[in-house]
């Protein structure tokens, strides 16, 4: 069934949900319009306020105001299955159903696997290994709970070192074809020394030496999106410092559990790890990817 603009209208009055803004067609963006598993993706409702209460597949969205609109990021897991996602419109109360606004074609995953031929050894960590490790685990945990605030960001994110990629995210080890581990970071070249750049505004939520990332860095861009680099020789800036786009932030080392020196460059939105090149290429001033026209809203089947 095709909903109109007035019978929306009419539905978002009996329900009471929130009502399209006066003079403004509904529409759905989608950034971008067909994602991989492990993808940042943009939602923006445009003509309805306030913000609805929404879901992309079964992960709420978490919105917040834009001038015509309400928006939203949030990751696809890497366990994402391909096919349609819908981004469903809460109707709050048992009295209400669902609105479909529109759809997210997931594509099948493209990650590189290996096969490794025998199964990764379990190295016994040391009393004092498992203390950091867990010590770690809980100063990364207080640097993600920040309070949802818009964001802090009007500029697309820019990469932090100007290198070649020398391991994308989602590399995918597999003993007997289950998994073993996943990358979840993008790995960027470097020599011990080169200079990291913040990727974008935001606000320095941790600043520690942890076992495993070495001397790691975390900002928080505003909307729970965080980036994350790992590594480092020297850390350049405080916990609680503003710090903007292409700001030195630290230099590029080798400290943590690695072999070599780089950069390991990580996204985290809304608790999940994503793929920095799908925020790389995210367009946050442009207009969509995908538009969905009001008159493809349609009912729940
Ligand atoms: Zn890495």
């Amino acid at each position: 069934m095709i909903v109109t603009r007035a019978s929306l209208v009419l539905l978002a009055s009996l329900l009471s949900v929130p009502a399209l803004a006066e003079g403004a067609a509904p529409a759905l963006e989608l950034q971008p319009g067909a994602a991989h598993p492990g993808d940042l993706v943009m939602v923006t409702v445009r003509g309805w306020a306030p913000c609805p209460s929404a879901t992309l597949g079964e992960r709420p969205l978490r919105f917040y105001e834009i001038p015509g609109g309400c928006r939203a990021l949030v990751g696809l897991t890497v366990e994402q299955q391909a096919g349609p996602l819908e981004v469903r419109l809460r109707a709050p109360g048992d009295a209400g159903e669902d609105l479909v606004l529109g759809t997210l074609e997931v594509l099948p995953p493209n990650f590189n696997v290996r096969e490794l031929r025998v199964a990764r050894k379990f190295i016994k960590p040391s009393p004092a290994q498992v203390r950091q490790r867990r010590a770690d685990q809980r100063a990364f945990e207080k640097a993600w709970a920040q309070p949802f605030i818009p964001p802090l960001f009007t500029a697309d994110f820019v990469v932090p070192i100007d290198s070649e990629v020398t391991a994308p995210f989602g590399d995918l080890r597999t003993f007997n074809g289950k998994k073993q581990s996943q990358h979840y970071g993008m790995d960027l070249d470097g020599r011990i020394g080169d200079p990291i750049r913040a990727a974008n505004d935001g606000v320095v939520v941790m600043v520690r030496k942890n076992f495993a990332s070495g001397n790691t860095v975390l900002l928080h861009h505003g909307a729970h999106l965080f980036t994350a680099y790992f590594h480092m020789s020297k850390m350049l800036v405080k916990p609680g410092q503003k710090v903007k786009q292409g700001e030195r932030i630290g230099l590029v080392g080798k400290t943590g559990r690695v072999t070599g020196p780089h950069l390991h460059f990580g996204c985290k939105v809304d608790g999940l790890w994503v793929d920095p090149a799908s925020l790389l290429a995210m367009k946050f001033g442009a207009p969509a990817m995908l538009v969905v026209e009001p008159a493809s809203v349609q009912r729940p089947k």
